[in-house]
């Protein structure tokens, strides 16, 4: 067993438990509903904490193109409702509440929520991961006042605008040419001269009209009164700095796993991503991993939703063996 503290004092018992499930799921993205839905078939009454965005990140995409079963594409949204009526229909249930802390020191693990507390006989942790930030001067004072982290869910508001779109993986050009539905520009700044986002999406790109390209160029500032009003750019091979007049930035630059209250009882690596084996096992027996909380490089729902499967028929397994 994990002998490592707690992410937070658990000696002030907050009373009754809220429940002790065989199967505690944290986070509702297509790992945590997978997940949930074999829990569920396996008879074992999962319960489900959402978190703060039911269905995670694919909830803010406009149309998954690449999930199979659906040939024309499915709305994130739509596919997040059908996993969850999946899970449901087999048993499995959602709780609107957010895991603040845990103890996985002994079982049954604990977990601290805003509602109180769970113990689990095993736990699944499915948190996902959030979108990283480009930590410059003025990104966080006007974020939702034209910097944004999601075409899907801003896109509509630059309507006939111009809008910088910063990264150069399938996210940036995913996002950008989402975007070029309403603005009346894209302009793509990547800090290098070469896309890291796949062909399809570049040569899409390279297509549209209403997109361009500024390369070897990082942001080093979003200016502006109440709304973005430009971007300070650098170009990296000259050093040469110029105002860059736009009404949003959209940043797509990578994502950091939401795995902070497991700091120090399990194993991660370097960026914070938790280790598991090939079974979602993490270094602690009886707590399983999926998603992007452990997945740093394929980032799919169809992967995701793999590792949830998975990690639901070794939780299984576990308690069979250790009830
Ligand atoms: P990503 O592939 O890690 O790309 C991040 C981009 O941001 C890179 O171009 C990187 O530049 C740039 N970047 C990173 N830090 C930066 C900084 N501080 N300042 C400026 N630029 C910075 O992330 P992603 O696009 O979110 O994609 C992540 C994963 O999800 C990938 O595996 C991708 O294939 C997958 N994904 C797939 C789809 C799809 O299949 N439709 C859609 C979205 C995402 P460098 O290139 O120089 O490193």
């Amino acid at each position: 067993m994990n002998s490592n503290p707690p992410s937070s004092d658990f000696s002030a018992s907050s009373g009754e438990p809220l429940g002790r499930p065989r199967v505690l799921v944290l986070g509702s993205g297509p790992a945590g509903l997978s997940a949930a839905l074999y829990a569920a078939r396996a008879d074992l009454k999962p319960r489900v904490l959402v978190g703060m965005q039911l269905g995670g990140q694919v909830s803010l995409t406009h149309v998954v193109e690449n999930y199979p079963g659906f040939p024309e594409g499915v709305g994130g949204v739509e596919l997040v409702e059908l996993f969850q009526k999946q899970a449901e229909r087999f048993g499995a249930s959602l709780e609107m509440d957010t895991a603040t802390a845990v103890d996985l020191s002994q079982r049954p693990f604990r977990v601290k929520t805003y509602a109180g507390e769970y113990l689990a006989d095993t736990l699944i942790i499915a948190t996902g991961a959030t979108p990283r930030h480009l930590e410059v001067p003025g990104e966080s004072e006007l974020t939702g006042l034209g910097v944004s982290y999601c075409g899907t869910c801003d896109g509509w508001f630059f309507k006939d605008r111009d809008v910088v779109v910063v990264g150069g993986g399938d996210s940036a050009l995913e996002e950008g040419l989402f975007l070029t539905r309403y603005a009346s520009s894209v302009t793509i700044v990547h800090r290098r001269d070469a896309l890291r986002a796949s062909t399809i999406l570049q040569r899409r790109a390279r297509e549209n009209e209403k997109i361009s390209f500024i390369w070897n160029t990082v942001v080093t500032e979003i200016v502006g009164q109440d709304k973005v009003e430009a971007v300070r750019l650098k170009d990296v091979v000259s050093g040469e700095e110029r105002l860059h007049p736009t009404d949003g930035v959209f940043i797509f630059i990578g994502h950091t796993p939401n795995t902070e209250i497991f700091q120090g009882q399990l194993e991660m690596d370097e960026g914070g991503y938790i280790v598991s084996d090939n079974f979602m096992q993490t270094s602690t027996p009886g707590v399983f991993v999926a998603g992007e909380a452990t997945d740093p490089h394929f980032r799919q729902v169809i992967v995701s939703a793999g590792m949830g499967a998975a990690a639901a028929i070794q939780a299984t397994h576990y308690l069979e063996e250790n009830a």
